[in-house]
């Protein structure tokens, strides 16, 4: 019998991988706003047209990438912030798979404009469906700029199973806000369909949040705080009596990155057990700082998913602190009428 087994070649392994990293716009959104803060970025601009359908753009002043570097990394497993495996356990930086803008250029039309501080001229690429097109050099500012244009062209099935308009500009923004929320001393825009959604001059933590809750949210705050050798817990909780229906305000950042973890988001109501009306949602926003190597975040590629070591302890420490803060701030039971 002749040999069946072939390997695939990498435009077809890189639209396979695509599949997992990039669901839908705001994926792409999510994967570029981090390199270009692992790029030491302090002024971010995210652009999209029609829910990022047609378009999607993040400016940043960051590091930029020289001419080698700038081809290299639309390769899979092309990164320049991990070199061994240890190294995983010991992240510093939102990106380490090598695998997004290698996915992204196999299912996109991919425009990349960057430059280097010491440079004096940058580099301008476009790479379609993993081809490159052209490279030119270009008169550029410092930084980089990624331009994704005709997301999923190649895949139509993936393509019409995108939502309206609405929802997919809803899920950028929540990914938007995840990041910015993380990173309060970073200037970030977004502008859709040529109107400004969001202009966040670098604040502090408590001022971030009440630009992006806005209204008369700073009021409705109580601060959390705690240090032990486990974790260091900061960050604010909402009184219990603007507790909504909907979960919308939740958020959890361990080591600046946004996750989700219903254990912990069980050790916060408990803290709130008896102050909260049946049903209501307490608003939150927690930055839990924990050691690298305590943590285990290559569990799913989109990286939104921690294994902890210590997952006990920091149920009860976070429950503790939070508890404490709500009773240092005279936050009452809620006298419920209805019942
Ligand atoms: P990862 O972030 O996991 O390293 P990516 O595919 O997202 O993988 O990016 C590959 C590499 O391209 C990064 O490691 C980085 O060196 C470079 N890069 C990507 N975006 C930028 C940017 N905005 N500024 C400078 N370098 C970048
Ligand atoms: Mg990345």
């Amino acid at each position: 019998m002749p040999n069946v087994i072939q390997l695939l070649p990498d435009h077809v392994a890189n639209q396979i991988a695509a599949g997992e990293v990039v669901q839908r716009p705001a994926s792409v959104v999510k994967e570029l706003l981090e390199n270009s803060i692992d790029a030491k970025a302090t002024d971010i601009k995210l652009v999209v047209k029609d829910a990022g359908k047609t378009l999607i753009q993040v400016i940043d002043n960051g590091v930029g990438m020289n001419v080698t570097d700038a081809r290299l990394c639309f390769e899979r497993h092309a990164t320049s912030k991990i070199r061994h495996a240890e190294d995983l356990f010991d992240l510093h930086t939102k990106g380490f798979r090598g695998e997004a803008l290698a996915s992204i250029a196999a299912i996109a039309h991919v425009e990349l404009k960057t430059k280097q501080d010491q440079e004096e001229l940058g580099i301008h690429l476009v790479i379609e469906g993993s081809k490159f097109v052209s490279q030119e050099v270009a008169v550029l500012p410092k930084g980089t700029s990624f331009l994704i244009k005709n997301l999923f062209f190649n895949i139509p099935a993936r393509r019409n199973f995108l939502k309206s308009d609405v929802v997919e500009m809803r899920h950028i923004i929540d990914e938007f806000q995840r990041v910015v929320l993380a990173h309060p001393n970073i200037y970030f825009t977004l502008i859709h369909n040529g109107s400004e959604v969001f202009n966040l001059p670098a604040s502090n933590y408590r001022q971030r949040i009440v630009n992006i809750l806005g209204g008369k949210s700073n009021e409705k705050l109580v601060p959390v705080t705690e240090e032990t050798e486990i974790v260091k817990i900061s960050g604010f909780i909402g009184k219990p009596e603007f507790a909504k229906k909907s979960r919308g305000e939740q958020f959890f950042f361990v080591n600046d990155r946004f996750i989700k973890s219903s254990y912990l988001h069980h050790a916060l109501m408990s803290a709130y057990e008896g102050l909260l009306k049946e049903g209501n949602q307490p608003s939150y926003f927690l930055y839990l700082q924990v050691p690298p190597h305590t943590i285990d975040i290559n569990i799913h590629p989109t990286k939104t998913e921690i294994k902890f070591d210590d997952e006990q302890s920091l149920y009860a420490i976070l429950r503790a602190s939070v508890k404490h803060s709500l009773g240092q701030f005279n936050v009452a039971p809620v006298l419920d009428f209805e019942r």
